[in-house]
């Protein structure tokens, strides 16, 4: 999806971004971010403000809202992202001991960027059921 805000360019190089998302302005280089990773389909940034020692976003470049917007054509995709997820575990040395992937739905689910991400979370043990 695009709008009125969406230039030319950046249709060429993300035709679905989404002009007024913050995750869709950091894939298109006009806000900041610490990049752990990237390819074609998806980008890898530190959280802004970790929750643990190791806490990694993995986003597709391209917009889509969350998960409840996945359809199997995006099966490619999210098998990529967790493949990506699981090689930065083994580099960022929290492989071993265990982490864990996250995706928060809506507001009861705790999402506050409304564009799809993988929270990789490790470093320290993690309680289940989280909060
Ligand atoms: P969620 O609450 O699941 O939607 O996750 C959104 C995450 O984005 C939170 O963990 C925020 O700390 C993180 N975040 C917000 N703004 C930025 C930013 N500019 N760069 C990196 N991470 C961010
Ligand atoms: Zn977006």
């Amino acid at each position: 999806m695009s709008d009125d805000r969406t230039t030319d360019d950046e249709r060429a190089t993300n035709p679905e971004r989404v002009a007024d998302c913050l995750f869709c302005r950091i894939i298109a280089g006009e806000l900041s971010a610490t990049t752990v990773a990237e390819d074609d389909a998806m980008l890898a940034i530190r959280d802004i403000a970790p929750r643990a020692p190791t806490h990694i976003l993995l986003l597709p470049k391209r917009h889509i809202g969350s998960a409840a917007q996945l359809t199997a054509a995006d099966a490619r995709l999210v098998g990529a992202i967790f493949a990506q997820a699981a090689d930065i575990a083994r580099a960022e040395g929290i492989a071993e001991a265990g982490y864990r992937i996250v995706t928060n739905v809506g507001r009861w689910g705790g999402q506050t960027v409304d564009h799809l991400h993988f929270h990789l979370m490790g470093g320290r043990p993690f309680e289940w059921p989280p909060g």
